[in-house]
């Protein structure tokens, strides 16, 4: 066990014991549960992109290499690696092949940026930046600046980048030696990770100026994939696409592991239509996950040939319109729905729930271990049944705190360690099934199409800028992506247009994707008769104003 001094909260030991009592967490780590996949289905395609395609046996044997490659690197059992990867075959690849070099994955974007990663690369203590070579914004030598200055990070790492960039590219890690002596280089590592031991960092949607990092386990990170294929009734002739980001919990949780624990193929895409349709059409997937901010995709006429063919169509991030519902049915394709989140709960409509479920709840946990409640916000008093509180769980894949957070995880979970997730739902009953609804959020922050932007976050970044007195950031509402930032501002003199707002948060190195997208400018922002920023009163009034502007488009 690497010895993190106090920053990771354990699963409390009675508990663990439960779980594998159950059958719910095995013993092995990650990435001898992909090994075990592997020898069971050899033959079988594990990966498949326009890029390229592998077998069990071909992902297993390379991934063996860059393990092996990584260790001669001078790579350590536990060194932290910070990821900024898309959508490619080689993002796979050196997901597992970190994972067998005993390496700990820290989930980051490609879209973030010097403010994001210098954070939480200093947090996570990172030595490793692993970025892709070929975005448009050159990551590697972002890469090269932020070990400037870093106490820790010391290596760069790419996939799909030149040969003569900075770095060392994963591909060249392939061949690096026969195939038995990488894999007794694996075994040799993974007989040291205990698969009660952190095993990815992955990052909160957040509602904090910080980022919070979350730890997950190995077993229970593992059994969180199992069980979610099981929901789907999932197995080796499951064909998986997924178009949204994998290095994300949902790419990890929902795309790679669970595919690859049943021995399934994961059709790797992006979210450009242009590359993602024809993929589609080739490769035959049975199940797709899609994200809010491609919703709209379901209902093409372009999309038809492909639902057709798919036996499920998994929507995830907000609520499902009846007509793309409807659509999907009536290409022949079973629609429903997934809620989930980094820190751990997942739940599923699966196939089989009735279609009122899975038309209007994101259905039922996926363990029978999870517990739920629906709490009166900021007490711990269970509402009424079928009343709107706040979702709080506990279960056996979710956190029991944040890393390296102890003041912050004393409000996040209730006395008896149910995570409060800032989530609204109700628990609906539909043909004698409890299943849930999801009704809003109390956290403050925006979902720009799957992507979570901390409301305080932009705030303190906003107020850095001196023309700016005070700030307030609220979703506002859109088609496409479900919401965007906007500020309300009140200026200190006269106020600064969008494009210097712009400017002052690419000096601060903020992701773009938090960037607010309309400024509203006051000369006093509302309080709550306790006087609290008003952000209820805000909301309502972009909303009303977004909606009156729609209707005269
Ligand atoms: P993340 O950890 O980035 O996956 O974000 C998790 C959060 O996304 C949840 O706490 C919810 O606020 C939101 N979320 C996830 N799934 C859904 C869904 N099906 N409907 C509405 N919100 C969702």
């Amino acid at each position: 066990m690497i010895d993190w001094a106090g920053r990771v909260v354990p699963f409390p030991a009675e508990l663990v014991t439960r779980y594998r009592a159950e059958g719910l967490w095995g013993d092995n780590t990650i990435a001898t549960e992909l090994h075990r996949t592997a020898s069971r289905f050899p033959d079988r395609e594990a990966v498949v992109a326009s890029a390229g395609r592998y077998t069990y046996r071909e992902l297993d044997e390379r991934t063996d290499q860059v393990a092996l490659g990584l260790i001669r690197l001078g790579f350590e059992p536990g060194n932290r690696v910070v990821l900024q990867l898309t959508n490619r075959p080689e993002t796979v690849l050196a997901w597992y092949g970190l994972l067998k070099a005993g390496l700990i994955p820290v989930c980051t974007l490609a879209a973030h940026r010097a403010h994001e990663i210098g954070a939480i690369s200093r947090l996570a203590e990172a030595v490793g930046h692993l970025v892709d070579g070929g975005t448009s914004f050159d990551l590697v030598s972002f890469a090269v600046e932020q070990q400037h200055d870093h106490p820790t990070l010391r290596h760069i790492l790419t996939v799909g980048a030149d040969p003569d960039a900075k770095g060392v590219r994963i591909e060249d890690l392939y061949d690096v030696d026969t195939a038995a002596a990488a894999r007794a280089a694996v075994r040799a590592r993974q007989s040291h990770v205990d698969p009660d031991d952190v095993a990815v960092f992955q990052l909160s949607g957040g509602t904090t100026g910080v980022p919070k990092v979350i730890p997950r386990l190995h077993a229970e990170y593992w059994y969180n994939a199992r069980a979610f294929a099981e929901a789907w009734e999932w197995d080796e002739t499951t064909r998986d696409a997924h178009l949204i980001p994998l290095v994300h919990n949902a790419g990890v949780v929902c795309g790679m592991h669970a595919v690859h624990s049943v021995g399934g193929c994961l059709i790797v895409g992006t979210a450009a239509p242009s590359e993602a349709l024809p993929l589609l059409v080739a490769e035959h997937p049975t199940d797709i996950l899609i994200g809010h901010s491609h919703y709209t995709w379901a209902s093409q006429p372009e999309f038809r040939p492909v639902a057709e063919r798919l036996r499920t169509v998994i929507f995830s991030g907000a609520k499902v319109p009846p007509a793309l519902f409807e659509a999907v049915e009536s290409a022949g394709a079973v629609p429903g729905q997934l809620f989930g989140m980094g820190e751990g709960l997942c739940m599923v409509t699966g196939r089989s729930a009735p279609r009122q479920a899975r038309l209007s709840t994101v259905g039922a946990p996926i363990s029978p271990l999870d517990e739920i409640r629906v709490l009166e916000p900021g007490t711990e008093d269970e509402v009424a049944k079928g009343e709107v509180g706040e979702l709080a769980c506990r279960g056996p894949y979710t956190l029991h705190g944040y890393y390296d957070l102890p003041g912050h995880n004393a409000v996040a979970f209730t006395s008896d360690g149910f995570y409060r997730t800032g989530d609204l739902v109700a628990i609906r009953t539909i043909e004698g099934g409890c299943h849930v609804s999801v009704e809003g959020r109390i956290k403050d922050l925006i979902n720009r199409g799957g992507e979570k932007i901390s409301a305080e976050e932009v705030e303190l970044l906003l107020l850095q800028h001196p023309g700016i007195q005070s700030a307030a950031v609220v979703a506002m509402p859109d088609e496409r992506l479900g919401e965007r930032a906007c500020a309300y501002l009140v200026a200190t003199d006269q106020p600064i247009d969008l494009v210097e707002l712009r400017r002052h948060l690419d000096i601060l190195g903020v992701a773009k994707f938090k960037w607010p997208e309309r400024l509203e400018w006051r000369t006093a922002l509302p309080l709550t008769p306790v006087g609290k920023l008003d952000k209820k009163r805000l909301s309502a009034e972009i909303g009303a104003l977004v909606t009156a502007e729609q209707r005269t488009r």
